[in-house]
């Protein structure tokens, strides 16, 4: 043990007399992390890797692989052994107040921000299911349950605020775009449609929780020593946000699942996705300036699979372009692209992804 002025993130607090703080127990930094052939740093889930990089190797003209073919295909290709973990372990810091304190079974992220000494924020609690096991995570981070005092959603969605109403109940105020309120507060087919009920038209299971914070495009959202830009960025729900944190000098994007890493996209299969809307606002967020400066993005944080450490903007515009040439072919957006003909021929001649 020993007494230090290190950042808290370090380390578990424990107060000790006179002394002040002393730690114990270090939080690992995310890990492992991969340098891409475009030169950018990223946490990678297994299947995310193993995706692209059977992407690159796969000769376009032969089709894309499924279930027991996936996995021939993968070991034809020397891609089965020496993959990253299926997860992303948790929990992990991401920078030196930012940490990831879940991850379920569908790759679905959470994570905490330490918002200083008023307490911490949740963005996307994910499933009920992974309420407990967030709640432990939050703890090894250093931090109480009593301390999560705000739940950030980039989006009604089943799979990111169906645990709101347990951490409400815990003390949470939770926060979301106006125009997704009424989903999580009343159950609606926006939330889960494919949850409803069609006598009443309500979802069934999700658990109806009232909104405290409605967000506003534009908005500064306060909380504790951290301000949240609010960007509006409707196209996969009518209340999808982005927002924007500094954090280590770095421009963090918490994108939802409006941007995802290397080309993925939001499920925009759904009947309450508008996919002109998701096109500006993929444009918006490749262009946004604040106070008079262009943005450049570095940190993804996005609401599935891989995160990207640095060059956020590269993931930005590839999903801009994606979606762009798809629309204007008059296609369907797919959320993974990795079938798809041109991701396959756009990654392909790219030398593999090394392990650092
Ligand atoms: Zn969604
Ligand atoms: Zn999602």
């Amino acid at each position: 043990m020993r007494v230090s002025a290190s950042p808290r993130w370090m380390m578990a607090p424990v107060f000790i007399g006179a002394l002040g703080w002393a730690f114990e127990s270090t939080l690992p930094p995310i890990h492992p992390v991969l340098t891409t052939e475009e030169g950018q740093q990223v946490a990678f889930d297994r299947f995310t890797w193993q995706s692209r990089e059977l992407a690159k190797k796969l000769d376009v003209s032969e089709p894309w692989p499924g279930g027991e073919a996936m996995r021939g295909a993968l070991k034809r290709y020397g891609l089965a052994e020496g993959a990253p973990p299926e997860a992303i372990p948790v929990p992990a810091r991401i920078t030196s107040d930012i940490y990831l304190v879940g991850q379920d079974h569908v790759s679905n992220l959470t994570y905490m921000i330490d918002c200083g000494p008023e307490g911490v924020a949740i963005i996307d609690p994910t499933y009920e299911s992974e309420f407990e096991r967030t709640l432990a995570n939050v703890e090894k981070c250093g931090r109480s349950r009593k301390e999560i005092h705000w739940v950030v959603n980039t989006h009604c969605h089943v799979d990111h605020a169906m645990a709101d109403k347990k951490f409400r109940d815990l003390g949470a105020k939770i926060a979301v775009h106006e125009a997704d309120a009424a989903a999580i507060e009343k159950g609606t087919r926006v939330t889960a449609y494919f949850l409803v009920q069609e006598d009443t038209g309500k979802v069934a299971s999700f658990p109806h929780c009232p909104i405290d914070l409605r967000l506003s495009d534009g908005e500064e959202l306060r909380l504790g020593n951290k301000v949240f830009e609010v960007i509006h960025t409707p196209g996969h729900t009518p209340g999808s946000a982005c927002f924007l944190l500094r954090s280590d000098g770095k421009n963090v994007l918490f994108s939802g699942d409006t941007v995802l890493y290397d080309g993925r996209l939001g499920w925009q299969g759904n009947p309450y996705a508008d996919n002109r809307q998701y096109l500006f606002s993929l444009q918006k967020l490749n262009n946004f300036t604040l106070n008079a400066a262009k943005v450049q993005w570095d940190l993804l944080l996005p609401g599935h699979g891989a995160i990207a450490m640095d060059k956020a903007y590269l993931d930005v515009q590839k999903d801009l372009d994606l979606v762009g040439l798809l629309l204007a072919d008059g296609r369907e957006i797919p959320s993974v692209p990795f079938s798809l003909p041109e991701y396959r021929k756009h990654m392909f001649g790219r030398p593999a992804a090394k392990l650092q």
